[in-house]
């Protein structure tokens, strides 16, 4: 398949307000989007670094992927999201190639993306998230 570059980093935070004022006042990033994911029962705010983001995750319910994620593990690196320009080619490949898919059909992300994940257990220990910017 066909990556374009690292769309972005998805880090899993306790607090989505907390973690935006360290994103903002440390490291001098402008958050320039919040939106409720209800699929994924997560807020989310991203912030831009060149042509990659940082996505921070706030789970919205305690057994939600993100709140599970942090109970077993703590905040932290949650998964990394390559852009492909074609979600729905580069999942059959990854298919036929053997990896396991979280996602078999692609779903609405946060900022605009469609999105599928790849199983850890497949890809080396990193939860990978393929996506694919949606035309306006
Ligand atoms: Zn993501």
């Amino acid at each position: 398949m066909e990556l374009t570059h690292i769309e972005h980093i998805g880090i899993a935070v306790k607090n989505l307000e907390e973690a935006i004022k360290y994103y903002e006042d440390v490291l001098g990033l402008k958050c320039y989007t919040i939106e409720e994911i209800r699929s994924q029962k997560t807020r989310t705010a991203f912030f831009k670094i060149g042509q990659t983001k940082i996505e921070l995750l706030e789970s919205t319910e305690p057994y939600g992927p993100i709140g599970r994620f942090i109970e077993n593990k703590g905040e932290g690196i949650h998964h990394i999201a390559f852009a492909v320009n074609n979600l729905k080619d580069a999942l059959k490949e990854a298919a036929s190639k053997g990896i396991q898919l979280i996602d078999t059909e692609s779903k609405k992300g946060g900022d605009n993306l469609e999105i599928a994940f790849l199983h850890p257990k497949s890809t080396r220990g990193v939860l990978t998230e393929l996506c694919e910017q949606q035309k306006e």
